[in-house]
């Protein structure tokens, strides 16, 4: 028997090959050996996003993002958190079993609340949220970053007093943290960690002159014979004995370095740019209807084991 594994997409724009190193590659090596559920998390984008149209295309967006890198629909199981009334009911569930200051300790709340940010009660509860995809699926592991470990712990600790409360430490399945092991920070095109919101990206579905803008303006100095900025991007395609003879080759010639960049990268990433543009809305509706029977037909019998033992289920 696979373990079962879930975690939730939220998408938030473009993608990048840092996006890509760092969690989409990860996650398609590792899928595979478990029995995988990849959740668009629409309901918890709702606490920030006020645009139907954006909420409309995220959700087609991350399920084709996720396709296009290779996830194969058939061994996931793409569902939406929305379709699926279970993660709402739990969520209810949870907000009842949890006090108002333990849910004051989330990250994300603190976080908002000390930018300055005015949090809607969403914001305030999505941890119980959170906790509900999780548990409705008996999850065994939730494959994160290192950055997210804290906020799984919370997930765990919301779990051990739901069982608490009805003295049942198997009602909900604690699960596992199993930390994503990425390459690491991807450097931007300014050397520092590459990010949508400082615009140091190279795109992962951009066009080839996308990638060749966004190459250009790799920062080089001109103290060092070899343009660090531009071979750490570089190694992520090539390998560094491939790497090394190229550089001594065009010590020096930034351009030319530059050019061969920009052609590795154009020709690693255009099949799956290809695959991406090839998947219509209808293409993604059909994995989202396939995925939704598929995600009820485990989260419905937890629902279930819950409603008997809150005393909601009257037989
Ligand atoms: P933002 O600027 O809005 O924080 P981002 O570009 O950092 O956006 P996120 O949406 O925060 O992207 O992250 C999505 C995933 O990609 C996370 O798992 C994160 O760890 C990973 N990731 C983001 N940037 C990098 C990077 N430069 N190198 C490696 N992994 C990254
Ligand atoms: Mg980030």
């Amino acid at each position: 028997m696979k373990k079962r594994l879930l975690t939730g997409l939220q998408s938030s724009g473009d993608l990048h090959i840092g996006n890509y190193f760092g969690a989409l590659k990860p996650f398609v090596d590792m899928y595979e050996e478990y029995e995988s559920f990849l959740m668009v998390a629409d309901y918890h984008a709702l606490t920030s996003v006020r645009d139907p149209e954006v909420l409309r295309q995220n959700i087609r967006n991350v399920v084709r993002d996720y396709l296009a890198v290779g996830v194969d629909p058939k061994q996931a199981v793409i569902f939406r958190q929305s379709d699926n009334q279970d993660h709402m009911e739990l969520g209810w569930i949870f907000n009842c079993m949890v006090t108002v200051p333990f849910l004051m300790q989330a990250h994300a709340y603190k976080d908002k609340v000390a930018k300055g940010i005015e949090p809607n009660a969403g914001l305030f509860t999505y941890p119980m949220l959170q906790a509900a995809d999780i548990a409705l699926y008996d999850t065994d592991v939730v494959p994160v970053g290192e950055d997210q470990r804290q906020h799984l712990e919370y997930t765990r600790e919301a779990i051990r007093k739901v069982n608490l409360a009805y003295n049942n430490e198997h009602l909900l399945k604690e699960p596992e943290t199993v930390i994503i092991d990425g390459v690491g920070v991807v450097p931007g095109t300014d050397g520092t960690k590459m990010s949508k919101s400082y615009k140091n990206t190279v795109p992962l579905f951009g066009t080839r002159e996308d990638i060749q803008k966004a190459v250009m303006s790799i920062v080089t100095d001109s103290s060092g014979e070899r343009p660090e900025h531009v071979y750490a991007i570089h190694k992520l395609f090539k390998s560094e004995a491939e790497l090394v003879p190229l550089y001594e080759e065009h010590k020096g010639k930034y351009k030319a370095l530059k050019d061969a960049l920009a052609e590795d990268i154009d020709a690693s990433l255009s099949p799956m740019r290809e695959r991406r543009a090839a998947i219509t809305d209808a293409d993604v509706d059909a994995v989202l209807a396939d995925g939704l029977m598929r995600a009820k037909a485990v989260s419905t019998p937890v629902l279930n084991r819950v409603r008997d033992a809150i005393g909601i289920n009257l037989s």
